[in-house]
C-alpha cells in the first residue's frame, strides 16, 4: 500500500490538533489552568484543526461550501486563540466583540458568499479578518507576556502570531490574484496543501508557546510559595537565609558590612489570648506592612518565626543599623490597629548585629542578634539592643 504525502499531512493535522485539544481539556479540568483560557484554546485548536482538515479534504473539485466552512472556522479559531490569550493574561476584553466578529463572518461567508458563489470574496475577507485579529492580539499581549515572563518569550509569541498573520495575508492575496492570473499561480490544490502545512506547523508552535507560559506561570507560583510566608506575604526563613548567605559572600569579597535585625513583637501571646487568633493574625500583617514601609528598597524583610521578623540591611554599618532599628521601633509603637471596635497597640523589641568580620560564620552573627534580642526583652522590651561590635580580624 502506498501512503500519499497528502494523506500523511491529513493524519498529521488530525493527530496534532486532537492532541492540543486534549491538552487544553486536561489543562482546564485538572491542572488548575484558567478555565476560560483553556476553553478558548481548546475551541481554537478544534476549529483550526477542522478548518485544516476541510481544506485538505478532496471532494473532487473543491466546493464553495467547503471553502466557506473552512474560512468561518479559521476566523473562529483565530478569535478564540486571542480570547484565550487575553483570559490567561487577565487582560480586559470587549464583551460581545467576539460574538459580533465570529457571527458576522459566519453570516457573511455562509449566508452571503456561499449562495451567491462569491468564494474569492469570502476567502479574501475571512483571511483579512484573521490577519487583523492575530496582529491585534500580538500587539495587545506582547507587553503583558514580557512583564510576566520574559522579553524573549513575548518576542517568540508575537513573532508566531505575525507569521500566522503573514500566512493568511498571502492566502488572501493569492485568492484575489487567482481570480485574474490563475495560470501564473500554483494550482488551488497545491496552495491549499501548502497553507494547511504551514498553518498546522505554526499552530503547533503557538501551542508550544502557550504550554510554555502555562508551565512557567505554575513554576513562578511554586517558587513564590516556597519563598514567601502566606500570612504576611514577606519572605520566609529559608529565603532570608539565602539572602544572608549572599550578603556574607559580599562581605568576604568586597568587605561590605551589613546588619541583621531580629524584631519580636512584645507580649504577642496576650493579643491571641484576649482577642483571638484572627486579631493576632491582623497584628502580624500590620507589623509586617509597617516594617516593609520603613525598610529601604534594598533591605530584605522576612517572617523569621511565629511573631518574629528578620530584617537584612545590606551595605549598612553599626550606626546606620541602630538608626534604622530605632525608626522601625517607633513606627510600630505609633501603630494603632482597630480590631472589632478595639484599639490594639503594640511594641517590638529588636536585637541588632552588624557583620563586619568576613570570617564570622552566619550562625554566629544570628546568635549575636538573638542574644541582643533576649537582652532587649529582659531589659524591659520596646527597645533596640545592639550586639557588641566585632572588629575584623
Ligand atoms: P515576648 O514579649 O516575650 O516575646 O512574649 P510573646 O507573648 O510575644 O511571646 P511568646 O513566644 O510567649 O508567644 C508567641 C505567640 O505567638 C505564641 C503563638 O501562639 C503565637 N503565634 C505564632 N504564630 C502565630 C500566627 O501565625 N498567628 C497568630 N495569631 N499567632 C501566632
Ligand atoms: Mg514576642
Ligand atoms: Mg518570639
Amino acid at each position: 500500500m502506498q501512503i500519499s504525502p497528502h494523506l500523511l499531512l491529513t493524519a498529521y493535522v488530525a493527530l496534532t490538533h486532537t492532541l492540543t485539544t486534549a491538552m487544553w481539556l486536561i489543562g482546564g479540568t485538572w491542572m488548575g489552568l484558567s478555565r476560560r483560557a483553556a476553553a478558548e484554546w481548546m475551541r481554537a485548536s478544534l476549529a483550526n484543526g477542522v478548518a485544516l482538515l476541510i481544506t485538505l479534504t478532496d471532494s473532487g473539485g473543491r466546493s464553495t461550501l467547503q471553502m466557506m466552512l473552512a474560512c468561518t472556522l479559521a476566523v473562529l479559531g483565530a478569535a478564540s486563540l486571542c480570547r484565550g490569550m487575553h483570559a490567561f493574561l487577565r487582560l480586559p476584553q470587549a464583551n460581545g466583540a467576539f460574538l459580533r466578529l465570529v457571527g458576522g463572518m459566519a453570516a457573511f461567508d455562509l449566508l452571503l458568499c456561499l449562495p451567491l458563489g462569491w468564494a474569492t470574496l469570502g476567502v479574501a475577507t475571512s483571511c483579512a479578518v484573521v490577519v487583523v485579529v492575530v496582529l491585534h492580539c500580538a500587539w495587545e499581549t506582547h507587553e503583558a507576556i514580557a512583564r510576566e515572563f520574559h522579553r524573549g518569550t513575548a518576542a517568540v509569541s508575537s513573532g508566531l502570531l505575525c507569521a500566522i498573520g503573514l500566512t493568511f495575508a498571502l492566502t488572501a492575496l493569492t485568492a484575489v490574484l487567482s481570480a485574474q492570473h490563475a495560470r501564473a499561480l500554483p494550482s488551488l490544490e497545491v496552495r491549499q496543501v501548502s497553507l494547511a502545512f504551514v498553518a498546522s506547523v505554526l499552530s503547533i508552535m503557538i501551542a508550544f508557546v502557550q504550554g510554555y507560559i502555562v508551565v512557567m506561570r505554575l513554576v513562578n507560583r511554586l517558587q513564590h510559595l516556597s519563598q514567601h510566608d502566606s500570612l504576611t506575604g514577606l519572605l520566609n526563613r529559608r529565603a532570608i537565609e539565602a539572602c544572608l548567605a549572599r550578603e556574607a559572600h559580599r562581605l568576604q569579597r568586597f568587605n561590605e558590612p551589613y546588619a541583621v535585625l531580629l524584631v519580636d513583637i512584645d507580649h504577642f501571646k496576650r493579643i491571641n489570648d484576649q482577642l483571638g487568633h484572627a486579631a493576632g493574625d491582623e497584628v502580624l500583617r500590620s507589623v509586617a506592612r509597617t516594617i516593609v514601609d520603613q525598610a529601604r528598597e534594598v533591605d530584605r524583610v522576612a517572617r523569621y518565626g511565629g511573631e518574629e521578623f528578620c530584617v537584612l540591611l545590606p551595605h549598612t554599618d553599626h550606626d546606620g543599623a541602630l538608626q534604622a532599628a530605632e525608626r522601625l521601633r517607633e513606627a510600630v509603637h505609633g501603630l494603632d490597629i482597630v480590631w472589632r471596635d478595639e484599639l490594639i497597640s503594640m511594641t517590638v523589641s529588636t536585637g541588632l548585629a552588624c557583620a563586619t568580620d568576613p570570617h564570622e560564620p552566619l550562625d554566629s552573627l544570628l546568635r549575636r542578634a538573638d542574644e541582643a534580642l533576649y537582652r532587649a526583652k529582659t531589659e524591659g522590651r520596646n527597645r533596640v539592643v545592639a550586639a557588641p561590635r566585632l572588629q575584623a580580624a
